[in-house]
């Protein structure tokens, strides 16, 4: 079933959460390790990111270097499967821009559709760690508007190649908001027009950006309503779990914590007290955003459950 038709369909504020495939040798027990405890909660969909390759540099004999291109977390399509065969919840995949020519990107969304995943979080993606700004593949798509015209083709049944209409693909297509706007957007009226032009292209609802003060997602929303964009906007929440998030998370994803939740993480000595201020503060922001009564809250666990456990049972 697609995401619209669960958020559509829905009576109270949905439950979904995003998980990142497991560091390249690990088994799939560990992905089912990190949803078993949620299952009770009943996600409507389950997200699964995507790592695009990063290049590391090794010294050969002969004292030059090799750039070699590895992948440390692959596995999202096949995660995604494994899902929805495990626990017949819906599974949605991220897709990128980065690193795919349009070609691949038209292979993987019928490996997709062959497998039976008709969602998709279609994204940019980010530079990789050795470029100082997003390079887009030579063939491929410089932005995620552009991956969304791709998939409607598809789902229209236009793919790159054939002169004559194929079968067509039936993809809900959802897109990446930030309510304290892109990193790289000139203001946040701008990000708000491109974020309008991916929703008029075909995508049917918004994945947030995390944020750690309601009010932002709030304005963020009225903003998004004063300009036309009409579709559903799912918060995304992450719950801190270190002391090293109190500066990791504002750093690498160009957020801002409300002066409480800095003041409560400054009187923390150790990751169990971090931990407990993120459980604490995702219980209030959860409870609050159900209050206004949003179509589905959606937890980035980054991998570990228990912090997303012990605030889904105060608030679902
Ligand atoms: P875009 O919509 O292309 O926007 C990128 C920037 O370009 C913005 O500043 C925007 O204002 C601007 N822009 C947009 N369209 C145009 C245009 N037509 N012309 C000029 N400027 C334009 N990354 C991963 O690698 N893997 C993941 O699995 C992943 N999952 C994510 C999930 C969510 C919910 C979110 C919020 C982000 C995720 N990301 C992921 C990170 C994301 O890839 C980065 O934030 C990336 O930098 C931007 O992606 P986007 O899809 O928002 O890009």
């Amino acid at each position: 079933m697609k995401v619209i038709e669960h958020l559509n369909e829905a009576k109270s504020t949905l439950f979904s959460f995003e998980i990142l495939p497991p560091l390249k040798g690990k088994s799939i027990q560990s992905i089912y390790d990190g949803i078993d405890p949620l299952m009770e909660f009943k996600p409507k969909f389950i997200n699964v990111t995507y790592h695009r390759e990063e290049y590391i540099y090794k010294e050969r004999d002969n004292g030059l270097l090799e750039k070699i291109a590895i992948r440390k977390r692959p596995g999202t399509v096949g995660i995604c499967a494994a899902i929805m065969n495990k626990y017949y919840v819906d599974a949605v995949p991220h897709l990128i821009c980065g690193g795919f020519s349009k070609e691949e990107t038209e292979n993987a969304l019928i490996d997709l559709q062959f497998l039976g995943i008709d969602n998709v979080l279609a994204l940019r993606g980010d530079s990789i760690k050795t470029e100082s700004a997003f390079k887009p593949h030579t063939e491929g798509h410089a932005h995620a508007v552009d991956l969304i015209d791709q998939i409607m083709s598809m789902n229209s049944g236009n793919y790159m190649t054939e002169e004559y209409q194929l079968e067509p693909t039936n993809f809900c297509i959802g897109t990446a908001g930030y309510p304290e706007k892109h990193f790289e957007a000139m203001n946040l009226s701008t990000d708000l027009m491109y974020l309008k032009r991916k929703v008029d292209a075909g995508a049917s609802y918004v994945v947030t950006q995390m944020f750690f003060d309601n009010k932002k997602y709030f304005e963020f929303v009225d903003a998004c309503r004063a300009i036309g964009i009409t579709v559903p906007i799912i918060p995304g929440l992450k719950p801190i779990k270190t002391l090293a998030h109190a500066s990791f998370l504002p750093k690498f994803f160009h957020v801002d914590f409300p002066e409480d939740l800095s003041k409560e993480l400054i009187k923390c000595k150790d990751n169990k007290a971090a931990e407990q201020v993120g459980i604490e503060w995702g219980i209030h922001q959860s409870k609050e955003l159900k209050q206004a009564n949003v179509p589905c809250i959606h937890y980035y666990t980054m991998s570990t459950s228990s912090s997303v456990k012990a605030i889904a049972r105060e608030v679902f």
